[in-house]
């Protein structure tokens, strides 16, 4: 994981190293075999370096937290690890540019269930583990099996929920079937 962080930390594979202030490689703990992977950083993480640390990332320490997990027990990560200009989504273009870096950590972590938070992140791990996603409106709580190994389970960006009451209750009771796939795993 340190050759892995080393190799973000000097890529310039894409354009988005022209904006960011720090790459954001990831990080957590690997012993629960739990990933969580996001889109991309956000200003405070691209000022800081580490991922989920605005008030996005104060609310998912609260839904970890409410299900018995904390940031100890969960490897924490982006589909891209710099910061897209003026927070807009990434591009496909610097999402394959920055894949490999994913492929390795996951290959790393061996993860047993991975929490893809919001569409893109659902959308980029469905196609490299070969699962089935159809859209968050659709398959947000759901876990699904993958043809090369981890449960996907997916659910809303927390960012998405800060300002909507239907998408936090949507996200809390998600976690809430997360704690028993967890569990079911385990
Ligand atoms: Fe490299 Fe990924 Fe940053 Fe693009 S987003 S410069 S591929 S680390």
């Amino acid at each position: 994981m340190k050759e892995i962080v080393k190799d973000v930390m000097t890529c310039r594979r894409c354009r988005l190293h022209k904006y960011r202030k720090n790459p954001v490689p990831g990080e957590g703990g690997f012993k629960r075999k739990i990933m969580i992977i996001g889109e991309a950083p956000g200003r405070r993480e691209d000022e800081l370096g580490r991922p989920f640390v605005g008030k996005a990332g104060e609310l998912l320490d609260q839904l970890l937290k409410g299900i018995g997990l904390s940031r100890e027990d969960v490897y924490i990560t982006n589909v891209v690890k710099c910061r897209p200009p003026n927070n807009r989504d990434p591009k496909d273009d610097e999402i394959e540019a920055c894949r490999p870096f994913l492929e390795r950590q996951l290959a790393v972590l061996k993860p047993k269930l991975i929490l893809c938070l919001g569409r893109f992140s659902a959308r980029v791990m469905a196609e490299m583990l070969g699962g089935n996603f159809h859209g968050m409106t659709r398959d947000h709580g759901k876990a699904v099996a993958t043809k090369n190994g981890p449960i996907l389970f997916f659910t809303y960006h927390p960012a998405a929920a800060l300002y909507r009451k239907q998408l936090l209750e949507d996200l809390q009771r998600d976690f809430e079937k997360l704690k028993q796939e967890i569990e079911r795993l385990e």
